[in-house]
């Protein structure tokens, strides 16, 4: 066991210990004690740990440390991340630990933002620079970024700037850099394509693993429900009257699927808002403003959307859909029970095939999901009466009634106390809330949960195999009939390099190509699959939107690159 290191005692300057404190840090995260020495010492570092465990701080604070005083108007630092989100809230957090050192300034730099607004603040002489690999790469072209005094670069998020397709990139701005600089590499997952760049790039690195059972934070529980089909709405509001978090974020597969539980969660009357991958930056900027400031309570969003998000306090996240990949359960629930806090993570699995991709996501995650019950309707009126009773206690022990007292004298002349008392409180029910559980569910709800679990016995693997096998077929078939009704006559083709080999469907390629563009499926039109690729017909006005929507998606977990041919 690694004893617990504080900042108060690490080898750092009075003015970060100061700002560290004043920002709540107290005690180091397993990534910071470990990596924070090695990268003072002038060590190249690889730091391979989960999302959410504190890397940011882990590279900040040393980089920092280390600016050369003498060198006050170079560029010293350059910091890139997959996302302007990303960059931003980097930056954002190198600011707070800057906060007694008043010369030191850092600049973030991302596409999406005019560019001459970026060329006076690099006039302005930051030592910093954190930024998105291809604006980096256009400073760099037109020489308003100049880092030939550039003493660290830290790749941050490696696995995400991977996957986003800026392996060129990046490989270009760590050619042209001074050889004599340290190489800093950040990731939540490893891969070979990582260790290449690793190999190619930096200098005897020291690898910094806090492996998945260290970092599996004990104080996210983990539960699933099985829900019948079109019940999730029901299952989902349940929950949330139950366990009753404060925010909470849901995930769902597609844009679509955001843009619909939003507003059905608005019409049950919870205060709910979506996040989609192609709103304007400023809406994003103001409901994330709205989330943090508790005006929402329940974030709705894509796994692509969220991307980036940095809030804590999450108590809950609902997988609304199940995640298509892994990796994503892990990025999802990691928005809860952020260091030190507790938090719950539900997953809805809705048919006998998604059982198994729980199955899969445990064996990935070696965690234990639990399957629970189903709230009953008794449950949640019971737990919604409970929280009025307490309300209503506290409004009496409080006091200061009086001035109402005209009121109720005046309803006392025709009608009990008991009938008075009971009209308000349905009245508070209707007001707080629109939404009742619907009783003749709750039979449902039981038998699904017993009919899944008879069938679970009952399956031997190999049966188990050849049911999926059966299932992937008639979803094959099934989104074919669908999709070919599309006019083929504006069409385009892409390819996705997924084919058989990877046992893709078209379900899979129609939900990827759907979800990621946000267009509806029926817009598609053929579907083949090859051997190690498929073709679809695109509608001619929207390929270039799909392509760039495309970049970077997982299907099935793999990785996949999409072309126009
Ligand atoms: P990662 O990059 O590993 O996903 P972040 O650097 O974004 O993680 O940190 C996650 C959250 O934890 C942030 O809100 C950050 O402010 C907070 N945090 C980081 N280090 C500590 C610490 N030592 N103590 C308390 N909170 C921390
Ligand atoms: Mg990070």
């Amino acid at each position: 066991m690694q004893e617990i290191i504080r900042f108060e005692d690490m080898n750092l300057s009075d003015e970060i210990k100061h700002a560290v404190k004043d920002m709540g840090f107290d005690e180091a995260t397993k990534i910071q004690a470990q990596s924070i020495p090695l990268i003072l010492e002038g060590k190249d570092v690889i730091g391979h740990s989960q999302t959410g465990t504190g890397k940011t701080a882990a590279f900040s604070i040393p980089s920092i440390e280390k600016i050369d005083k003498d060198m006050l108007g170079k560029v010293q630092v350059l910091i890139l991340c997959p996302t302007r989100e990303l960059a931003i809230q980097a930056c954002d957090e190198i600011k707070k630990f800057t906060k007694y050192l008043p010369k030191i300034k850092a600049v973030p730099i991302y596409g999406g933002q005019a560019i001459e607004r970026q060329i006076t603040a690099l006039k302005n002489r930051p030592q910093i620079v954190v930024g998105t690999p291809g604006r980096v790469m256009d400073h760099m072209r037109r020489k308003t970024l100049k880092l030939d005094c550039l003493k660290a670069i830290i790749l941050d998020e490696a696995d995400e700037m991977l996957s986003m397709g800026f392996r060129e990139d990046i490989e270009t701005i760590l050619k042209d850099v001074p050889e004599e600089r340290q190489t800093i590499l950040f990731s939540a997952t490893m891969s070979k394509e990582i260790m290449d760049i690793t190999k190619k790039f930096q200098k005897n690195p020291e690898l910094i693993k806090i492996t998945r059972q260290q970092i599996t934070v004990p104080s996210i529980e983990q539960y699933y429900f099985e829900v019948p089909r079109g019940k999730k709405n029901e299952v989902l509001s349940r929950l949330l009257d139950v366990y009753n978090p404060t925010r909470s974020m849901v995930f769902c597969n597609t844009k679509k699927q955001v843009d619909e539980l939003v507003e059905e969660l608005n019409v049950r009357g919870y205060a709910a808002s979506g996040l989609h991958g192609d709103m304007k930056q400023t809406e994003r900027t103001r409901i994330m403003n709205a989330f943090r400031n508790a005006k929402i309570d329940i974030l709705v969003a894509t796994d692509v959307a969220a991307r980036g998000i940095d809030i804590d306090d999450i108590d809950a996240v609902f997988n609304y859909d199940i995640p298509q990949d892994m990796e994503y359960y892990v990025h999802r629930i990691g928005r809860t029970g952020r260091i030190g806090k507790e938090g719950k993570a539900f997953t809805f699995v809705c048919g006998r095939q998604q059982i198994y991709q729980l199955r899969d996501i445990e064996n990935f995650t070696k965690a234990k999901i639990v399957l629970k019950a189903i709230p009953s309707s008794t449950e949640v009126i019971e737990t919604k009466s409970r929280k009025l009773i307490s309300e209503i206690k506290k409004t009496i022990e409080k006091g200061s009634l009086e001035k109402y007292n005209k009121i109720i004298d005046e309803l006392l002349e025709d009608y009990s106390s008991l009938d008075i008392s009971t009209a308000l409180i349905k009245l508070i029910f209707a007001k707080e809330n629109s939404y009742e559980p619907t009783k003749s569910d709750d039979a449902l709800f039981e038998n699904e949960g017993n009919r899944i679990k008879a069938e679970k016995v009952k399956m031997s693997n190999a049966q188990k195999k050849r049911s999926v096998q059966a299932k992937r077929q008639q979803h094959n078939s099934s989104a074919r009939k669908n999709v070919v009704r599309a006019d083929e006559s504006n069409m385009d083709k892409i390819s996705i390099n997924l084919g058989r080999r990877q046992k893709v469907s078209a379900a899979h390629i129609l939900g990827a190509v759907a979800g990621e563009s946000g267009l509806p499926g029926k817009s598609f039109g053929r579907i083949e699959i090859l051997d190690t690729c498929t073709i679809v017909s695109v509608p001619h006005e929207h390929t270039k939107e799909i392509l760039a929507a495309m970049k970077g998606c997982k299907i099935m977990g793999y990785k996949t690159i999409t072309r126009k041919i």
